[in-house]
């Protein structure tokens, strides 16, 4: 898997869960049947995974996740859902198979992206969910979050223009959606360098390590279902599930 191993860091496979008692955190990127990519699955794909997700884990309602970090954990095997980019086919696609499973998301969003049209190289015209297509997902239940403002890797910004597009992504979300929480996933999953002010609860990616939340919380590890590796789908959710069966060494 040369692409997730780009550049000279070696990070934990996607087998690799939480740490012991913290949810296991999701992430993907689109739900279309056309657009490939190592964290887009078909609809169908994400309804094989959302029922073998619900045969091991309680879906975390992302409105629940602040009880869970005072709680200092979860004591029984629960998943949370995580979109990152705020794509107009997880509105189409993704979210019927949620709702009909009872799943909810959180959703990370670039602000400065939202309601635009993308052109991406690989992907082709991507259609970014508008403002009013995010409230729509708040009413039903989901929660969306900062990505920052302009989707550029933090790691290519000083510290300043970090602290910037924290705050005004944080600034124009609570403007636009009151009550979104004070959450950011980094944009490519690569937090900053030190000194710089961040949000409370800050998402990485499959780089981060698994640790504690509390130990940790502005560098929650996610991970993802190979896209491309459906055989391996099995085996990631059973280890995902493994810290809380009986008897797990922790
Ligand atoms: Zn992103």
């Amino acid at each position: 898997m040369a692409r997730e191993t780009a550049g000279t860091a070696v990070h934990p496979p996607p087998e690799v869960g939480s740490a012991p008692g913290w949810p296991v955190v999701l992430y993907f990127h689109h739900v279309d049947p056309d657009i490939r990519h190592y964290t887009c699955v078909s609809p169908a794909a994400f309804d094989a995974a959302l029922a073998g997700l619900g045969e091991r884990f309680r879906p975390l309602d992302p409105r629940a996740v602040p009880a869970v970090v005072e709680a200092g954990g979860s004591a029984e095997p629960t998943c949370l859902l995580t979109f990152d980019d705020g794509y107009a086919d997880v509105l189409e696609h993704a979210l019927p198979i949620m709702e009909r499973r009872g799943w909810r998301a959180v959703h990370f969003v670039s602000t400065d992206l939202v309601g635009t049209v993308e052109d991406h190289p690989v992907r082709g015209r991507l259609r970014h969910l508008t403002w009013d297509e995010l409230a729509e997902l708040t009413r039903r239940g989901h929660v969306v979050a900062s990505h920052g403002c302009s989707h550029t890797p933090f790691d290519r910004l000083p510290p300043a223009e970090v602290r910037r597009e924290a705050a005004r992504a944080g600034a124009v979300l609570a403007a636009r959606l009151p009550g979104a929480p004070d959450w950011l996933a980094y944009p490519y999953g690569i937090p900053p360098g030190p000194g710089v002010e961040l949000p409370e609860l800050c998402f990485g990616s499959v780089k981060a390590p698994a640790l504690a939340w509390d130990a940790a919380p502005r560098e929650i590890r996610r991970t993802y279902l190979p896209a491309d590796g459906r055989e391996r789908w099995e085996t990631c959710m059973d280890e995902w599930r493994r810290p809380w069966s009986p008897g797990a060494s922790l």
